[in-house]
């Protein structure tokens, strides 16, 4: 999430609103970014503003240290009392997610999301109100633990559908609150919304899953879960983050989820963000790309052959064997997206994910590359 951090004025309560540059009769309930003292200021919520002292007003202000705003038009901030201003929506990107919670039952030894107290649902409702969906093909839902309070997940769902019929949203889970039927009945009976869950699945090992997930049971809890979300034909897709503990499984897992869960739709195999608990771990989790080369084309060679949907998200295309480059995705949400320094002479830089920013390293493999990605058959 995009934030900055300014010197707060007149602020109770934390503020909601959409972010705009222009002073007009449409800047009504906006937040107001001015260089200068405002002519009139007729309903606007919160002022932000590069100089201190620049007028005085007894509407919120919130002072910043220069000009220059990552915002766009639009965008809907949230600024908290403390003066922080965070994008809640960006206006010009793709992937807009309602952040509902920084609270999960998990623990998982590589989560890059550094766990809070905050419980964001009433916000997304109010951030719903203001967003407009038509523009956005797809809305992530995402955590923490999104299924935490089902009940308001279900309320935003509905939410979502009566002011987007049919709109596809999907939802970011450990899938472990799925292992009671119940919940995946309030869900799969939301009319007018195309829903699909994004589960992730470290292993065909209950052991080894539930070591990496940080909870005893947390594999079969999936599974059931998985199960009976597959009960009520709902559109499931595995994630598997790839580290240390898991890279030598991932084909034998291919062969799992072939011959178990054969609902499912997508498998996506991914890169380690290095960020909250993949940092403090680093020692124990990391592990180059270049060292599971093998095992992860083994692996996609594995779906492929078993005639499954697969892609590999957040590798660059320098990281992977020959085979796979076909199946990376640019997959890394803008916001965290960087290239470093040797990538501007590569041939591929304009289609290849790059590495998260938000990694407090990065492998020392990654190079340009000279010839355009083809794709070989991958067997
Ligand atoms: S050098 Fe940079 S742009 Fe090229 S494939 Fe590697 S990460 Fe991507």
């Amino acid at each position: 999430m995009k934030e900055i951090k300014g010197n707060p004025h007149n602020l109770k309560d934390p503020i909601i609103g959409k972010f705009c540059t222009k002073n007009n009769i449409f800047a009504k309930d906006k937040i107001l970014f001015c260089t200068k003292k405002p002519l009139f200021s007729v309903g606007i919520k919160a002022f932000v503003v590069p100089t201190e002292g620049m007028f005085k007003t007894n509407l919120p202000v919130i002072e910043i240290k220069n000009n220059e705003i990552p915002f766009d038009d639009e965008d809907v901030l949230n600024i908290s009392i403390e003066g922080k201003i965070n994008v809640l929506w960006e206006v010009k990107s793709d992937n807009n997610a309602f952040y509902v919670t920084d609270i999960c039952n998990s623990k998982c030894i590589m989560c890059p999301q550094v766990e809070g107290s905050c419980v964001r649902y009433d916000e997304c409702l109010e951030t719903l109100k203001l967003v407009d969906l038509s523009k956005h093909v797809e809305i992530g839902i995402t955590g923490g633990e999104p299924t935490l309070n089902m009940n308001k997940l279900v309320e935003l769902l509905k939410s979502i559908a009566l002011k987007a019929p049919d709109k596809k949203v999907h939802i970011l889970t450990n899938g472990r609150n799925f292992s009671k039927i119940e919940n995946v009945e309030k869900i799969a009976k939301i009319k007018n919304i195309k829903v699909s869950f994004g589960i992730p699945l470290y292993s065909d090992i209950a052991e080894e899953h539930d070591y990496i997930v940080g909870v005893k049971g947390a594999f079969i809890e999936t599974i059931n879960g998985l199960y009976n979300l597959a009960k009520y034909r709902q559109e499931i897709e595995i994630r598997t983050v790839i580290l240390k503990q898991n890279y030598k499984q991932l084909k034998t897992l291919a062969e799992y989820i072939y011959r178990n869960l054969p609902f499912v739709s997508h498998v996506a195999l991914m890169g380690m963000e290095y960020h909250g608990n993949a940092e403090t771990n680093y020692d124990l989790v990391s592990i180059d790309p270049i060292e599971y080369k093998t095992e992860l084309y083994e692996a996609v060679r594995e779906y492929v052959r078993f005639n499954m949907i697969v892609d590999v998200y957040n590798l660059p295309f320098c990281l992977v064997h020959d085979k796979v480059q076909q199946f990376c995705r640019d997959s890394i949400s803008t916001w965290k997206k960087t290239f470093l320094p040797q990538c501007a002479n590569c041939a591929v830089k304009d289609i290849c994910s790059g590495v998260f920013e938000t990694s407090f390293t990065h492998s020392q493999n990654i190079q340009p590359i000279s010839k355009n990605i083809t794709d070989v058959q991958c067997n």
